[in-house]
């Protein structure tokens, strides 16, 4: 084993973490979910999305793309006139009835200017900023979830000028735990751009398209639930609605069948109530028309449905046959090596638990994965690197970054305290932790001369730590050292002051 700079004793433990890791990853694999063509009974209306044994492994007849002669193309998908009406009136009657009961979508009070233009227009932006702190809040996380989030969020900075004013910081940490940090950022971006383009809430989609962050859908969305311009909006709850009414099984990522989805959902939004016709769009696939159990016997446009129709002709197809489940695309594995160092200060300095202790936090860059948020020190892995490979780069890192070798501070302790896989949209993060405790031998000069020319970075204490705003991966790593000390320091936690260190 090669002896490293700031190396100190290791503990004889069993890192209840790193087995608690391991054995999650390697847990067997379930078996392979079976085709979701199975066969519906007749008596059975009210839950066809149930799986039953397969019959035949035939796709839905005359419905998938690619298919002889029959096979409608997917632009030829289109809906009459009495369907659109249908549609249109079943779903507006079920979501006045069934919609919930949403923060985002309460309506202001009655306005006070005195004018009644005035009046429209600030509610309108109300609304309009309401509906797209939400809409980007739900993009990837539940709505449950978002609730509060949401709350706190519009308490904080209740208007688009609040909002604008704030710092990325404090944006990033009111956003810790929602995931996919870019859109935090965007969002400030965006309430920025419009405060100092001085002309209000853009009002159309077209407008709304040349925000940062604002794609077709969010823009949608604001458009007509705010501004009432009639443009619909899809999302992955419309796009299976829309699959199962026109019984379409072309994979909905295609380009071409997403652009089909949106000319279809187009040719459906309301005239005269296009934000609650798409939320009740939205709404159905949801709530009611869910991916693996649609509730067919109490949906309002179940007449309209095809899906359920050909399910009810033919018994080995299912509705949730539509529409058809894309291919997954293959996460890239990726290794880190995060180093939590807790800097003891002050007469007890020497005591694990010191109130005085502080640990390093580094920024990370502006531009890339989890750009601008705070993390503890790390460096990225080749592969799977062993624990003295990962010790060298760290050391390096700490070295070069901080000053951090034995000329300028005592290590008390140094562990490898587990590891587990951090999972990003295309990249599975395999982190491993360790603790390094650590004393200095001159504070003032450490914290004087280390002027974060090179990279941003802060000492907090761990009352901080706790309270700021952190994302997930990092909350992780900082629980598994605090279980980590918490189970096994007591056994170690003994003064080191003869570590012996490599010079
Ligand atoms: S649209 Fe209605 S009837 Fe059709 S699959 Fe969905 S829930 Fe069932």
């Amino acid at each position: 084993m090669k002896s490293h700079f700031l190396s100190a004793p290791r503990i004889a433990f069993q890192s209840q973490f790193n087995n608690h890791a391991t054995m999650k990853n390697n847990k067997p694999s379930q078996p392979k979910k079976k085709s979701a063509r199975m066969k519906v009974n007749a008596s059975d209306n009210d839950s066809p999305g149930k799986k039953r044994p397969r019959r035949e492994r035939n796709p839905p007849k005359a419905l998938t793309l690619g298919q002889e002669s029959e096979a409608p193309d997917i632009e030829d998908f289109s809906f009459t006139r009495e369907e659109v009406s249908g549609v249109r009136a079943s779903l507006l009657e079920w979501y006045d009835l069934n919609g919930r009961d949403l923060p985002w979508r309460t309506r202001g009070s009655e306005g006070n200017t005195g004018n009644a233009q005035e009046d429209k227009d600030e509610e309108e932006d109300r609304r309009a900023y309401g509906v797209w702190v939400s809409e980007v809040m739900l993009q990837q996380t539940r709505v449950q979830t978002v609730i509060d989030y949401y709350n706190r969020w519009m308490l904080k900075w209740p208007s688009l000028h609040h909002l604008a004013s704030a710092s990325l910081e404090e944006v990033n940490e009111m956003w810790a735990g929602l995931g996919y940090y870019r859109r935090a950022r965007f969002l400030l971006e965006g309430a920025q751009m419009i405060v100092a383009g001085g002309e209000g809430f853009p009002r159309t989609v077209g407008a709304l398209r040349k925000i940062p962050g604002i794609g077709d859908y969010t823009a949608g969305a604001i458009a007509s639930i705010a501004f009432n311009e009639v443009v619909p909006v899809v999302d992955g709850n419309v796009v299976r609605v829309l699959a199962r009414l026109k019984a379409i099984s072309a994979n909905p990522k295609d380009s071409a069948t997403v652009k089909s989805f949106w000319k279809l959902a187009a040719q459906l939004v309301d005239p005269d109530r296009p934000g609650d016709f798409n939320q009740s769009l939205m709404e159905l696939g949801a709530t009611a028309c869910t991916p693996l159990n649609p509730s067919c016997f109490s949906c309002p446009i179940s007449i309209q449905c095809q899906a359920l129709s050909i399910s009810r002709k033919d018994e080995s197809v299912t509705v949730t046959d539509y529409p058809s489940k894309g291919v997954k695309t293959k996460q890239r594995e990726e290794f880190s090596a995060v180093c939590v160092v807790q800097i003891l200060r002050g007469e007890d300095a020497f005591a694990s638990d010191s109130s005085e202790s502080g640990y390093l936090l580094v920024k990370r860059p502006d531009e890339g994965l989890l750009a601008g948020l705070w993390e503890f020190p790390s460096v990225m892995l080749k592969d799977e690197a062993d624990s003295d490979a990962r010790r060298e780069a760290i050391d390096h890192f700490l070295e070069q970054s901080f000053g951090l070798n034995s000329t300028i501070c005592i290590p008390i302790t140094r562990e490898d305290v587990g590891d587990f896989v951090h999972i990003f949209s295309h990249i599975r993060l395999r982190i491993f932790v360790e603790l390094l405790v650590l004393r200095l031998k001159d504070e003032t000069s450490f914290f004087r001369k280390h002027g974060k020319k090179t990279l941003t970075w802060k000492y907090v204490d761990s009352e901080a730590l706790s309270s700021l705003g952190l994302t997930s991966g990092v909350r992780k790593v900082y629980a598994a050292v605090e279980k980590f000390k918490k189970n096994s320091l007591p056994k170690c936690s003994q003064p080191r002051r003869r570590s012996r260190l490599k010079q």
